[in-house]
């Protein structure tokens, strides 16, 4: 029988703690305040910022999305981010993302200060990905860091075991394998252009997908032993417009030993680790 990793089973277990951790620092005259950049109203983009300022406000902490138009200039946009950066009553932001195509080359990540870069995409948080020299102060990634969170929640062994990931982005797969590294895994980093992506996969313990493409992970991918975790990072919508990920689950079924569902599995995840940055970032500011 496969087990459902699920983002509920972690909350039962942790959120208590986060709720009581946000709480002292309330007490202590400190509240978490996130302010999120949203550009334009793209609805996917509109969902998951609301989803954020709710799971936020809901710890006790402040989150505000500054709604920017479409058409905003590039010179307006970075007042707007150099603004938050500077005020010392905002402990987090980011930029939702996807920009709008004029404004897409930027790298959003590195214009948030390090301190307040809440996402974990600045340069000077990578390179602790990078050296695995990391602690709970760190602002680490949100999705990978929730993968794991997820994975050691439930006892998933992580030391020694072949790890492949599918999918190279900056924001998913390449910190994600330096994660799993930091955790002594040995991973393989797969993309668009691998060959024998189905031999790897075979050959895996635990296989996360982050492609963007619907259902593209069946049970073709897997060996015979029924052994094998798997993790979908992937959020689409299906030829009937309903959500799912990169893995289709149904195929899944009773061939392998665990899978993230989706919705429930790593997107709540990487919403609770955007918390927890959050109040990371805070102490951290507090304390400076
Ligand atoms: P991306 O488009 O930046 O990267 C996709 C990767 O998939 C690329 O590295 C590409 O080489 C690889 N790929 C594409 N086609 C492939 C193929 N046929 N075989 C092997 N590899 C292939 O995407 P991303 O930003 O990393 O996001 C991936 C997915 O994860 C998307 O569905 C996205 O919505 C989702 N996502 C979810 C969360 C979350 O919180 N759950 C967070 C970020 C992204």
């Amino acid at each position: 029988m496969t087990i459902l990793i699920t983002a509920k089973d972690y909350k039962s277990t942790n959120l208590p703690t986060l709720k009581k951790q946000y709480a002292d620092l309330i007490e202590k005259g400190t509240i978490p305040t996130l302010h999120v950049i949203l550009v334009g109203e793209n609805p996917a983009s509109v969902i998951y910022t609301r989803n954020k300022k709710k799971f936020i406000e809901n710890l006790g902490g402040k989150c505000e999305i500054i709604n920017l138009p479409e058409t905003i200039s590039e010179k307006e946009l970075l007042e707007n981010i150099n603004n938050i950066s500077s005020s010392p009553d905002i402990h987090g932001c980011f930029v939702q993302m996807p920009l709008p195509q004029h404004l897409s080359h930027l790298d959003v990540g590195q214009l948030i200060p390090p301190s307040k870069d809440v996402d974990g995409f600045h340069a000077e948080n990578l390179y602790h990905v990078m050296t695995g020299n990391f602690d709970e102060t760190t602002l680490l990634p949100c999705t990978p860091k929730g993968v794991i969170k997820l994975l050691k929640e439930y006892k998933v062994e992580l030391e020694g075991k072949d790890v492949v990931i599918i999918g190279r982005s900056m924001i998913v797969g390449k910190p994600l394998s330096l994660l799993f590294t930091a955790e002594n895994s040995t991973v393989t980093i797969c993309h668009s252009k691998t060959k024998d992506l189905i031999e790897k996969t075979k050959a895996a313990n635990i296989i996360v997908a982050a492609i963007g493409k619907a259902n593209f992970l069946n049970a073709d991918y897997l060996n015979e032993k029924g052994d094998q975790v798997i993790v979908d990072v992937g959020i689409n919508k299906d030829s009937e417009g309903k959500l799912c990920g990169d893995v289709d689950t149904e195929s899944m079924k009773n061939k392998c030993h665990a899978i993230t569902p989706v919705p429930g599995g790593v997107g709540p995840m990487t919403i609770y680790c955007l918390a927890e940055n959050l109040l990371v970032a805070a102490n951290n500011l507090r304390n400076k």
